[in-house]
């Protein structure tokens, strides 16, 4: 159920918030909201009493047959007759009312934290910077040059084979997916996270009610999703593991002690990144495909805040863990998308690209998702007027791969006295997942 209420009670703030987030739906949705709310509230009623009479009428039929009275039963059959045209009445407008006003309310964002800063990308607030001093901003430690030197990555072939923003990893690229893939997991089972790994075809609706809005005609260039020719099923590919995290609690009710659930996803992203350009498609910055490790939470409504904080320290630690300079930003209202209430973004600095990169997001949706996929658990506090309620759930990136790797490259680049590429010093932490196996090293 969405909060119709809430939306009717602050049409002011639910507006203004819609604006501040750039939500792309019509100015007056909230007062359509609102109109389509009474609406619905008094064909409800109304169908209630004409449902109540039909009862208190067929008691009267019921009577008078036993009493032989055929004036009166003939006077309640009339009466029956109007109340079931009546209630076939309303039947189908109470529906209508009810997707019109559901249509209504799924564009509706989330709310936004209060401290969250309010605009573009560029008004974002850093809460914090990590790690060793920043290497100067130099093209020689571009990473598609380190990957094209020692052969780690091959993009011409995957042109070939699939396209532009295609890769191939290969020698110790392929090896260090691997193992920035175990590093990330390792962390997160660590911190009492449930591994998963997750499928990355996903129904178009789950990702809808998690907050995306796959629902663009597939033939389009703007097209920001791969659709799946299925005759059968509206299928995507998943453009994160969020999608198939958050489906996997759909329709369920947890006990209190339940709470919070905590599991790490491992899947691909597939992003088609329509309109992307400029130097973000260069490398492995903007691709199609990657594989993500992704945290995953279900909390109750007042733990999530500090759980988004616990979530933000394994993400500041898996970081730190890899020995790269980075900051911590609290993302402006614009860039919050439908489901979050509030969003950091961690940013790398890669000197061969010459500018921070983001790496990794965390998000608190609150209960945008859980409204949507129906995630509920008990409710036992004497407070409580309902036996369940909607919990929060939120997503944080644990390893995003390529970015990691450009990362990596580009601050582990090690030169001679004659300033010649000669290698790369990966951080130790990453030892014990290498598998080794290639037929030289660069570590
Ligand atoms: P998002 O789910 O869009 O917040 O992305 C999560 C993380 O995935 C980002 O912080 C990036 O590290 C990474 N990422 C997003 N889009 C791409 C892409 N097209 N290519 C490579 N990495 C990406």
């Amino acid at each position: 159920r969405l909060d119709y209420r809430g939306v009717s009670e602050n049409i002011v703030y639910k507006s203004t918030n819609a604006l501040n987030r750039k939500a792309p739906i019509p100015s007056d949705a909230m007062q359509s909201v609102a109109r389509a709310y009474t609406e619905l509230k008094s064909l409800y009623h109304a169908l209630n009493a004409q449902r109540n009479a039909r009862s208190v009428v067929g008691e009267r039929i019921r009577r008078s047959a036993e009493e032989n009275n055929t004036e009166a039963r003939d006077v309640a059959l009339a009466e029956a007759l109007k109340i079931k045209e009546e209630i076939l009445r309303l039947e189908p407008a109470l529906l209508s009312v009810e997707e019109n006003l559901l249509a209504l309310a799924l564009a509706i964002p989330n709310d936004t934290h209060p401290s969250s800063p309010l605009g573009p990308e560029s008004a974002a607030v850093t809460l914090s910077t990590h790690g060793p001093e920043l290497i100067p901003a130099t093209p020689e430690r571009d990473h598609v040059t380190i990957a094209r030197k020692f052969g780690l990555v091959d993009f011409e072939g995957a042109a070939i084979v699939t396209g532009s923003s295609w890769y191939y990893l290969m020698n110790e690229a392929a090896l260090l997916e691997m193992a920035l893939t175990n590093y990330a997991l390792s962390i997160a089972v660590k911190h009492g996270f449930t591994p998963v790994t997750t499928p990355d075809v996903v129904r178009s609706d789950v990702a809808s009610r998690c907050g995306f809005q796959p629902r663009d005609n597939p033939l389009s260039p703007a097209s920001q999703v791969y659709h799946i020719n299925s005759k059968s099923q509206d299928l995507i590919l998943s453009a994160t593991s969020e999608i198939p995290l958050g489906g996997m609690f759909a329709n369920k009710i947890f006990t209190e002690m339940a709470l919070p659930l905590k599991v790490v996803g491992l899947g691909r992203a597939f992003r088609a990144e329509a309109g992307a350009r400029g130097a973000d498609t260069r490398g492995l910055y903007r691709v199609h495909q990657f594989t993500k490790v992704e945290l995953f939470m279900v909390t109750k409504p007042e733990d999530s805040e500090k759980m988004m904080e616990d979530m933000r320290a394994i993400q500041t630690a898996i970081l730190n863990g890899l020995g790269l300079p980075f900051r911590v930003l609290d993302m402006p209202s614009e860039e919050l998308g439908a489901s979050a209430y509030r969003k950091y973004d961690m940013e790398v600095w890669m000197p061969g690209r010459g500018a921070w990169g983001e790496v990794s997001s965390l998000s608190n949706c609150t209960d945008y998702q859980s409204r949507r996929l129906h995630i509920r658990y008990e409710t036992h506090s004497r407070t409580a007027t309902k036996p369940t309620a909607f919990t929060h759930t939120l997503n944080g990136t644990a390893a995003a791969i390529p970015r990691l790797i450009i990362a990596l490259l580009e601050n582990g680049a090690t030169f001679d006295e004659q300033g010649e590429l000669v290698g790369i010093a990966l951080p130790e932490a990453l030892r014990p997942f290498w598998i080794g196996g290639s037929s030289r090293t660069i570590i």
